[in-house]
């Protein structure tokens, strides 16, 4: 399993991690950035998480990971995955008008996402989630989440 898996897939772990400790606020992704095993999740939000908030988020993604839990992908049409999944599947930005179906990724009560890249088949196959740098950009209301996989 290459690096750049592993990374995308810890997108999805740390992205259900911030929105258990920050709220249904942070639920919308603005964009996600993955190079080798170093990777940056955006979100919008409102405000820069206190250091507890951080230190929870790493712990409960690795918590995650440690269970191993499967990362189940269903593929569907578009209009059947938004009645069973809703809007909390997609990010900021839609998926284009003319796409009819969708890779839908479900980690089970953790993150429902509309995503058609590879994955890792459980969580346990990412390895640990390092969080590195974050940056809170005001005037546009994002918050940027730098993690490695180790
Ligand atoms: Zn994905």
């Amino acid at each position: 399993m290459n690096n750049g898996v592993r990374t995308h897939t810890a997108l999805h772990v740390v992205k259900g991690a911030v929105v258990k400790v920050l709220g249904e606020r942070a639920k919308w992704t603005a964009s996600t950035y993955v190079k080798g095993n170093g990777g940056v999740l955006t979100v919008k939000f409102d405000r820069k998480p206190t250091p507890e908030e951080i230190a929870e988020i790493e712990r409960l993604a690795n918590e995650k990971v440690n269970e191993n839990v499967p990362i189940n992908v269903y593929e569907l049409p578009r209009e059947e995955a938004e009645k069973r999944f809703g809007e909390d599947m997609y990010d900021l930005f839609p998926v284009p008008e003319g796409v009819k179906t969708l890779k839908v990724v479900v980690i089970e009560g953790w993150n429902v996402n509309a995503c058609s890249k590879e994955h890792t088949k459980r969580t346990g196959e990412i390895g640990r989630i390092k969080i590195r740098k974050i940056r809170f950009r005001r005037s546009k209301e994002l918050l940027e989440i730098g993690f490695d996989v180790l």
